[in-house]
């Protein structure tokens, strides 16, 4: 067992997908696209599920999970059991269900723009859903609850509006990630290259220069993020080291390149988790040969 551990690649983090099934349908969905394993009928029951995640937890050191779907909070006895395994928990959710309490867990809620834009990338009705969870937690409720805005060539003109509808709500901070493109990309999603996406990119750092403790994003995050530094990130995803994507077929969980599937474009990966685990390479003096 020892000798087991010793030689198996340790990961600090994992992210895993318990369930295919979602209450919504987003357009920029890396799950329901193609060239991504997930069946949507098929999922482990819950003994199994956890059972499997317990052994990967020791076999790989994992100390923090990533819950994710689909809809996490589909399966409430998953998370109830699971959270239990790791030290740090973050749940990400796309708002339309209340959350559950949990200890040691951090709620990490999606919402792509202002109503009308968030509602044409991820369905009618969805930004109201979202407020009226917002709205519905209570004040002591134990767990820290974030949003992610996930940026796109769509949505990059109402960031600043966003971050208004935000700020009077229950959510601490926001969060925001550019989009993965997969490889030959036809949506209106990508910009198609770095320098392109500059502009949202400098866009984000303006705001986070104006709501330094609302946007969450670091400063230094932003900055590799832009297209004279972002290659020398992705050439070496520091995700793809760090974190242990597990997404289920039949059975079983299967490892698919990374977190965000098979199909991916890391050129022009703009992924929050990516730009945050380089920066804080950098600032526990890390260089990577
Ligand atoms: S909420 Fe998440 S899993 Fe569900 S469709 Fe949207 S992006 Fe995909
Ligand atoms: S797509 Fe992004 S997260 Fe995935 S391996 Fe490439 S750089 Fe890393």
């Amino acid at each position: 067992m020892e000798y087991e551990k010793k030689t198996l690649p340790q990961y600090p983090a994992a992210m895993v997908n318990i369930t295919n099934r979602c209450t919504l349908r987003c357009k920029h969905c890396f799950i329901f696209r193609d060239g991504n394993p997930n069946n949507p009928k098929e999922e482990m029951d819950t003994p199994a599920l956890l059972a499997k995640l317990a052994k990967l937890q020791r076999r790989h050191g994992i100390q923090t999970m990533l819950w994710m779907g689909g809809e996490p909070l589909l399966r409430p006895d998953v998370l109830q059991g699971g959270v239990k395994l790791f030290v740090r928990n973050t749940i990400t959710t796309n708002g339309t269900l209340a959350p559950i309490e949990l200890p040691n867990c951090i709620y990490v809620i999606s919402v792509d723009g202002p109503p009308e834009v968030n509602d044409a990338i991820r369905g009618k009705g969805s930004f109201r859903k979202v407020m009226d969870t917002l709205s519905r937690i209570p004040q002591n409720f134990a767990s820290t609850v974030l949003c992610q805005c996930v940026v796109t060539k769509d949505n990059e003109d109402s960031l600043a509006e966003l971050v208004k509808l935000l700020r009077p709500t229950r959510a601490e901070g926001l969060t925001f990630s550019f989009y993965v493109p997969c490889k030959v990309d036809t949506s209106s999603f990508t910009w198609g290259s770095l320098e392109r996406r500059d502009q949202a990119v400098r866009q984000v750092m303006e705001l986070k220069g104006k709501y330094p403790d609302f946007v969450w994003n670091k400063r230094r995050s932003l900055e590799l993020m832009l297209s004279e530094k972002a290659k020398s990130v992705t050439s070496r995803c520091p995700s793809k080291e760090q974190v242990l994507p597990l997404y289920q077929e039949g059975k079983e969980f299967v490892m698919p390149y990374c977190c965000y599937g098979n199909d991916v474009d890391c050129d022009l990966c703009g992924a929050w988790v990516v730009f945050h685990l380089a920066a804080k390479l950098e600032e526990a003096g890390i260089t990577r040969p």
